[in-house]
């Protein structure tokens, strides 16, 4: 649960979504420089630096604060890694419009003007 806040309330005027490209993941991951890079959880009940649970992720665990940004597992937001894979992959949630893009008919460019 976050504290309350005594910052000015602002209207939203705009959001946008997008897909962040692997360079921006990974610039925005807090496991530098290589992410997730064993396959151990955890050892003697502490999470693996390096693993999917490491404690620059953020805390789960009301004993441990985290290594990020210092707070407890109700404060912390949780922070951003990343995990090098072999080859490209398709993230599963974009599967399907992945697939219609990929159906859909290439667009050529208009045909050039003949002079008059
Ligand atoms: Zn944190």
């Amino acid at each position: 649960m976050f504290m309350h806040s005594e910052a000015d309330i602002k209207k939203v005027k705009r959001v946008q979504f997008g897909i962040l490209g692997p360079d921006e993941i990974k610039a925005m991951s807090v496991m530098q420089p290589d992410g997730v890079t064993s396959d151990r959880t955890f050892d003697n009940g502490k999470p693996v630096q390096g693993g999917l649970m490491d404690p620059r992720l953020g805390s789960i665990d009301r004993y441990i604060n985290c290594a990020t940004c210092g707070m407890d597992h109700n404060e912390c937001p949780g922070h951003f890694g990343h995990i090098e894979l072999a080859k490209p992959m398709y993230h599963v949630s974009f599967l399907e419009n992945t697939m219609k893009a990929a159906r859909r008919p290439s667009r050529r460019p208009p045909p050039p003007r003949r002079e008059k």
